[in-house]
């Protein structure tokens, strides 16, 4: 009896030293519908709960984010500046000055193709309205916007605040504050001593170290097949990757694609020859920031542009091939 115990008892030590914690309990996964899309933030190597305390503070700094910077939700602070006469000087928070800062700075290096200001023009669009639009504007409504808007930036930074010059602007930083909400998430993990994660909003991610040795493995979406994956990319360290494509949000008419990327120059849906395109980038603000405006601008002007702010694409032209920076992580095997 005595043998049979020991022995039994011998056993179960020995499965519990060889499995430790076995893989899928080294990692842990919550997912949380945010910004309109599903944000999943894994952790490796925590125990339940320090997964726990860490994700709930970083998805609370999201919905944080979020309710900053949304041009959606009317409560905003961008909202306030949106429903603000134009003109007038306008007080708002040192953060949002600071993501419109960096906003304005891809604006100018992007040449206008990435424009925070695009409010008036999405609107008219519908993109982000239930039900989604089936029909363009008129083609009236976009000129008369275009005249609206008329050149130059549209927005100045003033002591503490913004003046937005005149009813063609409003802001719209839908572009690039996902990528902002995923940054200040790692940051929030990173105070909770989380050395390995990966926050994924709906295909925009950044990661932080590995799973054990091994990177992270993500798949980006094949633009016509939701199914597939066009690439496999490992990831580890500290990097983001950000994805803008003519399939997230978009309706076919008169066998026309419309889609949500707007060519700030047009006033319609960047038609640039791309169906995606993926940057890495250290930050997901910047990697967001200019996967949109490579959207806008194309293969040629795009890849230039991506070497000038030091950061790594892969573009899907309308034929579904691949272009790629050579720096472009992709997995190895
Ligand atoms: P996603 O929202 O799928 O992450 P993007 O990062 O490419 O995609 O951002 C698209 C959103 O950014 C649009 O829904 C709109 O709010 C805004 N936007 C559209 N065109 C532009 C543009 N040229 N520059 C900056 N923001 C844009
Ligand atoms: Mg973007």
């Amino acid at each position: 009896m005595g043998v049979v115990r020991f022995f039994s008892l011998l056993i179960l030590v020995l499965t519990l030293t060889a499995c430790g914690p076995g893989p899928t309990e080294k990692k842990k996964e919550t997912t949380q519908l945010l910004m309109g899309t599903l944000v999943t933030i894994s952790t490796w190597g925590l125990s339940a709960a320090e997964d726990e305390k860490a994700v709930t503070a970083a998805f609370r700094e999201m919905a944080r984010v979020e309710a900053l910077l949304s041009s959606h939700k009317p409560e905003s602070a961008i909202s306030r500046v949106n429903a603000s006469p134009r003109g007038f000087p306008r007080k708002v928070d040192a953060e949002v000055l600071h993501v419109m800062r960096e906003a304005m700075r891809f604006q100018e290096l992007s040449g206008g193709a990435f424009d925070p200001g695009l409010r008036p023009l999405v609107r008219l669009w519908r993109f982000s309205e239930t039900p989604p639009p089936v029909a363009p504007p008129s083609r009236d409504e976009v000129t008369a916007w275009l005249q609206a808007r008329g050149g130059g930036v549209g927005v100045e930074l003033t002591d503490g605040g913004m003046v937005l010059l005149n009813r063609g602007v409003g802001l719209d930083l839908g572009g690039i504050a996902k990528g902002y909400a995923i940054d200040r998430a790692v940051s929030v993990l990173r105070e909770h001593g989380v050395k390995n994660a990966i926050v994924n909003a709906g295909g925009d991610m950044r990661v932080m170290g590995d799973k054990g040795g091994a990177p992270w493995r993500i798949g980006v979406q094949h633009p016509r097949n939701p199914d597939n994956a066009i690439a496999v990319v490992d990831l580890s360290g500290d990097i983001a990757m950000v994805t803008s494509g003519d399939y997230e949000r978009y309706f076919v008419t008169k066998e026309r694609r419309y889609h949500h990327v707007l060519n700030p120059g047009t006033g319609y849906p960047a038609e640039s020859g791309l169906m995606s395109v993926s940057v890495q980038a250290s930050t997901a603000m910047a990697a967001d920031a200019l996967s949109t405006a490579v959207f806008v601008m194309g293969p040629k002007r795009g890849l230039a542009f991506l070497k000038q702010a030091g950061a790594e694409g892969m573009l899907i032209d309308a034929q579904g091939r691949k272009v790629k920076t050579p720096g472009f992580r992709e997995a190895s095997e």
